[in-house]
């Protein structure tokens, strides 16, 4: 596959936790925060290794996820943007995001942040319900949800996310309405709201096999989502993608880079990439992490060139075509740009897709316009129907 020549995105993956949420299905890790030091000289090191590949290709986002990056310190993330910046030619308005638990955020913390040049925080919110927080095994309460907005807001930060999560075991309409109205309350400039999906492995979903707690109600979920697309629209944010709203120009663009399918470069352990034309994902124990790029030895089999990576797969036209339609049509506004299908895999998408297309449309489920193709309101909750469709015509 040639390489694009699209702008870059870094994601860099910071995998400790303090205690470990019931619904996490992250590479996560509690009990190694005296690994930090280490893990940081090798995240500069794996930077190091990347850079070489990369030569010229702007980079316009970057962004720190876990895990719990707030767990770093400001001289750590100092240490590491100086790696970014040296090895890359970042642009100057480049988005520089942190995710961060509410109870890390001390207005001088972020205000250390702001002078790194972080300039986007993604907060998890998750319920404004201190019963289903119990249950989540979140160590924050609401109110801290808004001291931490009201220190990023006095530290100047204009672009706050709010995560929070919808039907989760024994929530009601009611409980998720309050999260809305206390959510809204914040007035973040960006929502992100996550239907709970009940993960292998995870201690809420072996609780909810165990019959402990109960199977959330699919009726209800679906509730759920619609009355968060209509209150939050009501507010005044526009969505944009399936679980996402914004304020006007706050959209996410490192998750746009995701949406449509564009190359981006991850590092840390257990991050996934896709740049050169190859998926890869990296070594995901921090501590042989951290070992193989003291060592310089390779993680194994690979063809990219970091000892971190533990895995890389060229992707196919077939899987890539997969991608692109699967990502597209998260986005409600922009769907699948009809203009970039044909750039990138030679073909019209409603005349390579006729059947499906028309099927669908019929039935409700998307929309065709001369220039893109996208979920109507009823197709986002059957997004996975939809995608069944198209999918079962490539030949993966
Ligand atoms: S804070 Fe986030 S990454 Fe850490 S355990 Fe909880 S959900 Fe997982």
């Amino acid at each position: 596959m040639p390489r694009s020549d699209s702008k870059l995105s870094i994601y860099i993956h910071i995998p400790f936790c303090t205690v470990r949420c019931g619904y996490c299905a992250f590479n996560t890790y509690t009990d190694l925060e005296h690994l930090i030091p280490d893990y940081v000289d090798a995240l500069c090191s794996e930077l190091a290794f990347v850079a070489i590949d990369v030569r010229d290709q702007p980079v316009h986002t970057i962004y720190f996820g876990g895990g719990t990056p707030s767990l770093l310190s400001p001289r750590h993330f100092e240490q590491i943007l100086c790696q970014v910046n040296g090895l890359f030619p970042v642009d100057h308005d480049a988005e520089l995001s942190l995710e961060a638990n509410p109870d890390d955020l001390s207005e001088a913390y972020l205000r250390d942040l702001q002078r790194l040049g972080f300039n986007r925080l993604s907060i998890g919110m998750q319920s404004a319900n201190a019963a289903i927080l119990q249950m989540f095994d979140r160590q924050h309460d609401l109110a801290s949800v808004g001291a931490a907005v009201s220190c990023a807001r006095r530290a100047t930060f204009d672009n706050i996310n709010l995560d929070v999560i919808f039907g989760s075991p024994g929530e009601t309409l009611t409980d998720w309405k309050e999260t809305v109205q206390a959510l809204l309350g914040f007035s973040p400039d960006h929502i992100s709201t996550y239907g709970l999906e009940l993960k292998g492995g995870t201690q809420l979903r072996k609780q909810v096999d165990a019959g402990e707690l109960p199977r959330p109600d699919d009726d209800v979920f679906a509730d759920m989502y619609d009355f968060a697309s209509a209150a939050l629209a009501t507010a005044g944010y526009d969505q944009y993608e399936i679980s996402n709203w914004r304020r006007p120009g706050k959209e996410c663009r490192h998750n746009l880079q995701y949406w449509r399918n564009l190359e981006y470069i991850g590092v840390g352990a257990g991050a996934h990439g896709f740049f050169g034309g190859c998926r890869y994902s990296t070594i995901a124990s921090p501590a042989r992490y951290v070992a193989a790029l003291k060592n310089g030895v390779s993680g194994g089999k690979h063809t990219a060139p970091t000892p971190a990576v533990a895995k890389s797969v060229e992707v196919s036209v077939a899987d890539d075509m997969y991608e692109t339609i699967m990502m597209g049509l998260r986005l409600t506004q922009e769907g699948i740009n009809r203009a970039n299908f044909r750039r990138r895999f030679g073909c019209d998408f409603v005349d390579a897709f006729r059947d499906a297309t028309e099927k669908l449309t019929a039935a409700g489920l998307l929309i065709a316009t001369e220039k893109n193709v996208v979920l109507s309101e009823s197709g986002r909750l059957l997004s996975n129907l939809v995608i069944r469709e198209f999918v079962e015509q490539i030949k993966l």
